[in-house]
């Protein structure tokens, strides 16, 4: 019998958008929802908690999490109504009652009082840098909350980078491990927020890619 996450893999492979690199719609599971389900092992979301997938395109990492991890809720957020729309439909294929589809961009969903504060984690992946994805993603985390950077072999530059970023919007570095057995080596990078989101954080559309924090202006 298939499994929920092959199903995935053939759902995401199949769909009519490009959800993935045409060359890689044959290892979809391999490349991809694999390592989404690796990545999860590191995350360990509690029970009951909340959690946020901020860019999911086609739905990863967040389906897969979903999968692994039912007994946690897990919104799907992406500004690409389609993907969205793609997404949801995943879902219901799948049978997944822990899943929210969101279309929005994270500058304003962030500031919108059913998101704000109200996510014990944040995980994303092919997003963007670190000072732009902690500035997207700050607002939606509590005290305590998680931040979750799944990133390449460029990690610790763009955390260096991130300094500055991190400091403004209290976000502290905690850990940065080598997912395991991956396709590709694949780093899961975590910060950790203090306090509720600084206010005025995110920026405005584009503000937070454009003139990331922490770059002095040009
Ligand atoms: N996480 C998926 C998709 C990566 S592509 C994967 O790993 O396969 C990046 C996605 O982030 C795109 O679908 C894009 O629409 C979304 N995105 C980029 N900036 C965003 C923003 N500010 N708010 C919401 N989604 C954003």
């Amino acid at each position: 019998m298939e499994t929920p996450l092959r199903r995935l893999a053939r759902l995401i492979a199949h769909a009519p958008l490009n959800l993935v690199a045409a060359a890689e719609r044959s290892s979809v599971y391999e490349r991809h929802v694999f390592e989404a389900a690796a990545v999860g092992r590191l995350l360990a979301p509690a029970p009951g908690s909340r959690w946020l997938d901020l860019g999911t395109g086609g739905g990863l990492p967040g389906l897969a999490l979903a999968v692994v991890y039912p007994d946690v809720s897990w919104t799907l957020v992406d500004a690409t109504q389609k993907k969205i729309r793609a997404v949801a439909g995943f879902a219901d294929d799948l049978g997944l009652q822990n899943v929210v589809a969101v279309h929005g961009r994270a500058e304003r969903l962030a500031h919108e009082a059913r998101f704000r504060g109200q996510f014990s984690g944040v995980v994303s992946r092919a997003v963007a840098p670190l000072p732009t994805l902690a500035e997207l993603a700050r607002g939606f985390l509590g005290d305590g909350g998680e931040l979750a950077a799944v990133k390449g072999p460029t990690w610790a530059e763009e955390l260096s980078a991130a300094q500055t970023a991190l400091r403004m919007l209290h976000l502290e570095f905690s850990t940065a491990r080598e997912v395991p057995e991956t396709v590709r080596a694949t780093w899961l990078v975590t910060m950790r927020a203090t306090g509720r989101p600084p206010v005025g954080y995110p920026r405005r559309d584009g503000l937070p890619r454009q003139q990331p924090l922490g770059r002095p202006a040009t």
